[in-house]
């Protein structure tokens, strides 16, 4: 019986944040095995669809390296992607393994309220948050509690310190043609670079 990580999001681009919280998820939660799942349609937010699945699916893999695998099951399935039935999907593939959720603050706030099957989600998972900012720390301590309550959630908040970027701003500042270098992982910098995206 092992410990399989599902870390999911549309990760457009993924960004130094996601790797951070990533590596706080495999070493606070003690993973065997770390799925990063870009999302195919996420059924809660507008989408961009700025670049191509393929070129999400390449950053992630660049990004992540060897630290985790890059399953493009909810890509692949197409349609939206909701987090039942991946977790479904990885209950039945790891039957014997305890299954852990990662989640940002800003996703543990809009999970009472958004998210579907959230109860059956809270039964299978025990889920891992990290902070987005510093600010979040008493909404994510509230957060928790009502879950916990409410779904007798298994909650565990990282004590990991913040590292507060979005995808969303990357995408504003590449647009502009700025220095994103900052926030993001080397690898991913060049590709967007060379394959010249986010320009429009
Ligand atoms: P967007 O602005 O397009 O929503 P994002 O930066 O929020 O992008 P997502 O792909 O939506 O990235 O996020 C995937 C998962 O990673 C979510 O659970 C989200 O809360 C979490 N996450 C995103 N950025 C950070 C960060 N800087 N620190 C910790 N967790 C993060
Ligand atoms: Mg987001």
């Amino acid at each position: 019986m092992g410990r399989t990580g599902l870390f999911g999001g549309t990760f457009d681009p993924i960004h130094n944040g996601h790797v951070h919280a990533l590596k706080e998820f495999i070493a606070e939660c003690g993973l065997d095995r770390t799925i990063v799942m870009p999302a195919c349609v996420p059924p809660h937010k507008k989408f961009e669809h700025s670049v191509s699945d393929a070129d999400r699916m390449r950053m992630a893999e660049l990004a992540v390296g060897r630290t985790a695998q890059v399953s493009d099951y909810e890509i692949a399935k197409g349609g939206k992607s909701y987090t039942i039935d991946t977790v479904r999907h990885l209950t039945l593939l790891y039957p014997d393994d305890e299954l852990w959720l990662y989640v940002g603050s800003d996703m543990l706030r809009s999970m009472d309220g958004g998210w579907y099957m959230i109860d059956e989600i809270l039964a299978r998972v025990t889920v891992f948050c990290v902070s987005r900012e510093a600010a979040d720390t008493p909404l994510l301590l509230q957060s928790a509690a009502h879950l916990r309550a409410k779904f007798g959630a298994k909650i565990v908040l990282s004590s990991a310190e913040p590292l507060p970027v979005s995808s969303t701003q990357l995408r504003l500042m590449l647009r502009q043609g700025l220095d994103a270098s900052a926030y993001l992982p080397a690898e991913v910098w060049q590709y967007i670079q060379e394959k010249e995206l986010y320009r429009r």
